[in-house]
């Protein structure tokens, strides 16, 4: 069985996590992808962050008609800050024959061996990332993250560029810019309707 994991702060969650989602569950042929928000990230306590249940209710919107796809809350429901190490442990509780998969953007492997524990995640799932900018040398990144380590390498997701970021739609909003196409509409409109980002 292959389950896949993508985490983040989904603040609000963008067509592009949505985009690269699909190409992770069919490139790696996930039985299963878990898509989890952080209770709040350590590299980003000092950022403004939509409540908890805002940022899940956009993710029930935007995925729970795409098969395969679990919008859990496991992180938000554990005390204190969100490590992935956990959140692994947990899956592989569940389901202890399992493969896993986890999911990271480019940006995040950067900074991957500043993760609680990146040794011991690195050999007890399968890495994969996705290029977040065109000039990355993924190649290097790859061998920078391994070096030292007797992981396998990690695998690149296969997908064109998404020019979107959290921040963009955040942003645009408080700045009254249109984020139609960037976001699912269901989420505009959860957006609009909650006054999300109004104010930064
Ligand atoms: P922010 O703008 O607030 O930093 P974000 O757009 O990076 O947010 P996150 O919820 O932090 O969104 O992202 C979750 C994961 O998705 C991270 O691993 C991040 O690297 C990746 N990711 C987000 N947007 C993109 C994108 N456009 N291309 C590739 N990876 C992305």
């Amino acid at each position: 069985m292959n389950i896949g994991i993508m985490g983040g702060t989904f603040n609000p969650v963008h067509s592009g996590h949505i985009a690269f989602l699909h190409a992770f569950i069919h490139q790696i042929a996930l039985d299963i992808c878990y898509v989890i928000p952080a209770r709040r990230s350590p590299f980003r306590m000092n950022e403004p962050l939509a409540e908890d249940i805002h940022r899940l209710n956009m993710l029930h919107l935007a995925c729970d008609h795409i098969p395969n796809i679990i919008v859990s809350d496991m992180e938000i429901r554990r005390e204190g800050l969100s490590y992935t190490i956990d959140t692994v442990s947990e899956i592989q509780h569940a389901y202890p024959d399992a493969h896993i998969y986890l999911l990271i953007g480019e940006d995040q492997a950067h900074r991957f061996k500043e993760w609680k524990q990146w040794e011991d995640l690195l050999s007890s799932v399968h890495l994969c990332i996705v290029q977040r900018t065109l000039d990355a040398n993924v190649q290097l990144l790859i061998h920078e993250l391994i070096h030292g380590t007797h992981a396998n390498p990690p695998i690149i997701i296969n997908t064109p560029l998404f020019h979107v970021s959290s921040t963009l739609i955040r942003e645009s909003v408080v700045q009254g810019r249109s984020i139609e196409g960037l976001v699912p509409e269901s989420v505009e409109k959860y957006i609009v309707q909650h006054q999300l980002y109004a104010s930064l």
